[in-house]
């Protein structure tokens, strides 16, 4: 009777171990940690967050082109007229020159910004210089690389995810989204600068009207002082906000830094200031030489 009770002790432990091992198996694994944990808690919330910005990573796209076309219309039905009417010749001609250089630089950037690739890793190459592995793409990550969750894929020389070219900044389109936001910044300048006597023009008018009763052709007229009204406030405070956003970007690549290396590199030097040392970044190569490795004349062609 001993005996038996034993072998049924044993029989009931063994079982109570299976069933401890195959709920093991079912979550076990040697990496997990509380961050694994917290990501794998957090992942419904990236998803959408992802989800949500490349959907409206398309709507500022078209908000973008919607914009530029509005300020272009708007320049050429109120304000070229003005200056073909009242201007002397040689400002005419600086101005049709001018504006049509920077519309067409202003194009030309925006669009090879947006379907330039910014470059992704080699797949079918083994052998290429890595500085650690990919998580989400399980593959060798060469240095400067990144993985845009956005995009879902690793990008060379990862500057940031620009919602408004709905495409990443990397090492191949890096020169052209700099060269749009330099051009869209000096269009705006251009724009606000050469309406700025219509917009006061305008803003006073329009505050007569609103005072007095509108005279017969009032409802055109104000179409065009309120047309120039928001030309003026619109290209004014892009011109700040992107000029801000350029003059950023200028300094990071004379420094030799991409905006997510900034943030590396931040942690850093603050890591190495606490041990004494100090940091120093192994793709600065000079001012001079930065620009030249971004715009691509290193060598003399
Ligand atoms: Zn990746
Ligand atoms: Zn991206």
């Amino acid at each position: 009777l001993r005996g038996n009770q034993a072998a049924l002790r044993r029989a009931v432990f063994l079982r109570g171990l299976r069933f401890k091992l195959l709920l093991r198996s079912l979550y076990f694994n040697s990496l997990s940690n509380a961050d694994t944990l917290l990501d794998c808690a957090f992942e419904p919330v990236y998803w959408i967050v992802d989800n949500v910005t490349r959907w409206f990573g398309v709507v500022f796209v078209c908000l973008v082109v919607l914009l530029t076309t509005s300020v272009v219309v708007i320049i050429y039905l109120f304000v070229l007229p003005t200056i073909l009417r009242t201007y002397p010749l040689p400002w005419v001609v600086w101005h049709l020159c001018c504006g049509h250089w920077l519309l067409l630089m202003v194009v030309f950037h925006y669009y090879k910004a947006t379907t330039t690739s910014p470059g992704h890793p080699p797949k079918d190459k083994v052998h290429i210089p890595t500085v650690s592995m990919c998580k989400k793409c399980i593959t060798p990550k060469p240095p400067r690389t990144h993985h845009c969750s956005i995009c879902n894929t690793c990008v060379l020389k990862m500057d940031h995810h620009c919602p408004w070219l709905n495409n990443c900044v990397g090492h191949f389109n890096h020169r052209y989204f700099l060269s749009f936001c330099l051009y869209m910044t000096l269009g705006c300048i251009y724009c606000s600068s050469s309406s700025k006597e219509l917009f006061l023009e305008a803003y006073s008018a329009i505050e007569r009207y609103y005072q007095t009763p509108p005279p017969p052709d009032a409802v055109q007229e104000t179409t065009a002082y309120k047309s120039i009204i928001f030309l003026w406030v619109l290209t004014s405070s892009v011109a700040v906000a992107l000029g801000g956003l350029t003059l950023w970007h200028i300094i990071l690549i004379s420094r030799g830094e991409s905006s997510v290396e900034r943030h590396i590199n931040k942690k850093e030097i603050a890591r190495l200031r606490e041990k004494g040392k100090v940091f120093k970044n192994p793709y600065h190569h000079g001012t001079i030489n930065n620009w030249k490795l971004l715009l691509g004349v290193e060598k003399r062609r």
